[in-house]
């Protein structure tokens, strides 16, 4: 990538209001059968030229053709019950009801090939998928099967890497794995978490990224947010385990967060996709309030190590909302790149 700063979103926007219910996670589908096939390309495409025209340099598909980060590609996997459904803690803060893993769990068919190729076709910039990491997925399932959150992230992982393998063959350029549970089990994490994800990225000759964040902007999370104190050293636990991973590129959150700052020193050497836009807010950030964080990374990371990005989806905000943080984001990285004589 020659771009200095190329920007980037940590993943999801939001969908158009005739494919699914705005404002809400796990939103039904407005279309069915062959129109909603038709209708999440179409949002796709439009995804990409929301990005496009706000001047965002690596190109996602906004996760238009998923329900949900995790349910979606876990509902394509054998091995899993939707009827079979328990209520389980998620990330120890909501209760979800969520599929059981009923027998030895498998990938028959790919899950997001497709649409990566689809996605693939649109552009010429680089692009970056984004798909759930194994303790994620094992925090989002009741286990009636393996018994053990250690044995199901290692059978994950090992789908995971089967799907990575296939969409770097359709041309993505960056395969981003979601860890948020990276910031609530910090011992499981340690102990195998973050060799799982190695386990999912194996291989691969695509840019790998972790993406570890504070979540969604919904109730639950920033109730939970109220609770972890002044400054948020969570990534203090597992940064230094992630520095001497292979992963080559690790996505935090920055913006109204209270993240100190100088915990991305943790990672030196890595890419670090540094959260300019505040996804728990409808205010959008202005160009230069996302020059000022990006200007506050440089001081803990190298220019060509920095990747101006979302702090996390932004499935939940208004469609206007996303575009000016789109926008904003682009801008304030321009400001950045004219600074630095780029
Ligand atoms: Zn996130």
């Amino acid at each position: 990538m020659t771009t200095l700063l190329p920007t980037t979103t940590a993943g999801s926007l939001p969908k158009p209001v005739w494919l699914a219910e705005p404002g809400t996670l796990w939103s039904p589908w407005k279309l069915a059968g062959h129109d909603l096939d038709a209708g999440k390309r179409d949002a796709l495409r439009l995804a990409v030229d929301d990005q496009r025209q706000a001047g965002i340099t690596i190109l996602g598909d906004g996760e238009q053709t998923r329900q949900h980060f995790v349910t979606t590609f876990v509902e394509h996997l054998a091995g899993v019950d939707f009827e079979q459904r328990r209520t389980v803690r998620i990330r120890d803060r909501y209760d979800a009801s969520v599929p059981s893993v009923v027998g030895a769990v498998s990938r028959p068919a790919p899950v997001f090939v497709d649409d990566a190729r689809y996605l693939r076709a649109q552009t010429d910039q680089p692009i970056k998928w984004t798909l759930p990491g194994p303790m994620t997925m094992i925090d989002t399932l009741y286990d009636a099967h393996y018994r053990s959150r250690e044995r199901l992230a290692w059978e994950f992982a090992c789908i995971l890497n089967e799907e990575a393998r296939e969409l770097e063959a359709a041309g993505v350029d960056i395969i981003q794995f979601d860890e948020p549970a990276f910031n609530v089990f910090f011992d499981e994490a340690n102990d195998w978490g973050i060799a799982t994800l190695e386990r999912a990225a194996k291989g691969l000759k695509a840019q790998t990224a972790v993406h570890i964040c504070y979540g969604y902007g919904i109730k639950a999370n920033t109730e939970w947010k109220k609770t972890l104190g002044a400054e948020w050293r969570q990534y203090e636990q597992t940064f230094p385990n992630l520095q001497r991973s292979t992963i080559d590129i690790i996505s935090l959150e920055c913006r109204n967060s209270r993240v100190p700052m100088d915990l991305i020193e943790l990672v030196r050497g890595k890419t670090v996709m540094v959260g300019a836009i505040d996804v728990a807010t409808d205010t959008v950030e202005t160009p230069d309030e996302v020059a000022e964080t990006l200007r506050a990374a440089l001081r803990f990371v190298d220019a060509d190590k920095l990747m101006p990005a979302t702090n996390c989806g932004m499935a939940p905000l208004s469609r206007d909302v996303a575009l000016g943080k789109l926008r904003a984001l682009g801008a304030g990285a321009a400001i950045v790149r004219r600074e630095l004589g780029a």
